[in-house]
């Protein structure tokens, strides 16, 4: 398992740039023609250590474009993650200022159900640095329960390929810190996140990574006079009432490095006055367009109807910004990025609906099994979906009667 490079530290910029899996100066990698920015964190645990603990459940059961729902895996993931609905004492002065203003013009702004322990909570919103008080539910937990269980957690290991003899897995390669090991396996679950296991994948032999999604995001943001805003939690409600139309709206500021990075010159200077600023994310069920190359290189491109939930998006959260007393003036938005990386291996095409791939023996238990867009925050999705895989194998393969 990757984690990271060594002395990852929560709760600083300086230290996210250690785990994020981005480029020299920006937390994100950028995809061929440096159209759309891809975030995800490098680390034990993966992505969801630098999540904003959003916990949100796919309509109906059933993530989009899934041939099945996921049944009582999604309640008993949701049981695990202690989901609960954001307490109305989180939702800072921003956001209440931008449901207030949203409310106004018809567009209901409800409370975001949260993994997070409230009690722990500090609502410093640092959240995406990876939360220094333990209290946003991590997969690490999963991780300690299978120590307990006898598993062997190593770090620091990149696995390469999964070797197969007879189209049956024999082993699974990586490289750590002692060099290139060899562990031999029957049954191999690849977790690497939907832009490294088609990586994987393909230099196993498998014909993975001709497409991608990523939730394509924008987010916008304006300045407000007189109100001298504090920091607060994130994505603390939202307005999904236009999800059919493939899109959502939540209020968000972004780290002051982050922002700083991601406007051009002349609007640097204002990027960093977030005492004053208020800001909407636009998030996008984006089309299943672009890929994972063998070297992991990422092919993305906006397409006209990508183009169209964003700006459509974009137009409400202006209005919602101009209404909360922002100079329409002063309202900007940033580049086009990415934060839910998935359908690089999707089932109906590359894993079947058990989630194993033409290799038997040989699954993916990550978004990259997504078959479309996930459209909302992924992680209840996912860790409903890796326990009805968990079923799968310990039913089916580990235990034949
Ligand atoms: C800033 C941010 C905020 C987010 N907020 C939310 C939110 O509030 N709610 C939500 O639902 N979603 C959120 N997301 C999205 C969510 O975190 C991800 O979509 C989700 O965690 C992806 O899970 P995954 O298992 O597919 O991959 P990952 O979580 O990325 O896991 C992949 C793991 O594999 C490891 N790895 C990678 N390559 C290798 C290799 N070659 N060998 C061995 N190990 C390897 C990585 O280190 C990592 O541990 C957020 C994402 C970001 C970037």
């Amino acid at each position: 398992m990757e984690s990271g490079r060594p002395g990852v530290k929560f709760g600083t910029e300086m230290g996210a740039l250690g785990f994020y899996d981005g480029r020299t100066f920006g937390a994100g990698r950028l995809s061929e023609g440096r159209e759309v920015e891809f975030f995800r964190a490098k680390v034990l645990g993966g992505t969801a250590t630098v999540s904003l603990g959003c916990a949100l459940s796919p309509p109906g059961g059933r993530p989009r474009g899934m041939g099945f729902d996921l049944g009582g895996n999604l309640s008993e993931a949701r049981r695990d993650m202690k989901v609960v609905t954001t307490p109305e004492e989180f939702i800072g002065p921003r956001s209440s200022l931008i449901r207030r203003a949203g409310e106004e013009l018809g567009y209901e702004f409800r409370p975001m159900p949260k993994s997070v322990k409230f009690d722990r909570c500090t609502g410093c919103g640092n959240c995406v640095l990876g939360c220094v008080e333990g209290a946003k539910w991590t997969p690490v937990r999963y991780l300690a329960e299978a120590a307990r269980a006898g598993a062997r957690i190593m770090t620091g290991y990149s696995v390469t390929r999964v070797a197969s003899k007879s189209g049956e897995v024999t082993s699974v390669a990586a490289r750590g810190p002692t060099g290139g090991i060899n562990i031999p396996a029957s049954v191999v679950v690849l977790a690497a996140g939907a832009l490294e296991t088609p990586v994987i994948l393909q230099n196993s032999g498998v014909d993975a990574g001709g497409s991608l999604s990523g939730d394509l995001f924008v987010n916008c943001y304006g300045m407000i006079d007189g109100r001298g805003m504090g920091d607060e939690m994130g994505m603390t409600t939202l307005m999904d009432g236009m999800l059919d139309r493939g899109f959502l709206l939540s209020p968000i500021l972004d780290t002051p490095l982050d922002m700083f990075l991601y406007f051009p010159t002349l609007k640097k200077l204002r990027s960093l006055r977030r005492s004053k600023m208020i800001g909407l994310m636009v998030k996008t069920s984006d089309d299943v367009v672009g890929g994972v190359t063998r070297d992991g290189r990422i092919r993305k491109t906006i397409t006209r109807n990508d183009e169209r939930r964003l700006r459509e998006g974009e137009k409400i959260a202006r209005a919602v910004l101009e209404a909360a007393g922002c100079n329409p003036g002063s309202i900007m938005t940033g580049r086009v990025r990415a934060a839910h990386p998935a359908c690089t291996a999707p089932v109906g095409e590359v894993v079947d609906r058990e989630q194993e791939t033409e290799i038997s023996g040989l699954f993916v238990g990550d978004a990259s099994a997504f078959p479309a867009a996930p459209g909302i925050p992924p992680i209840v999705t996912i860790v409903a979906m890796s326990k009805r895989l968990g079923r799968i194998l310990t039913d089916d393969r580990l235990n034949p009667s």
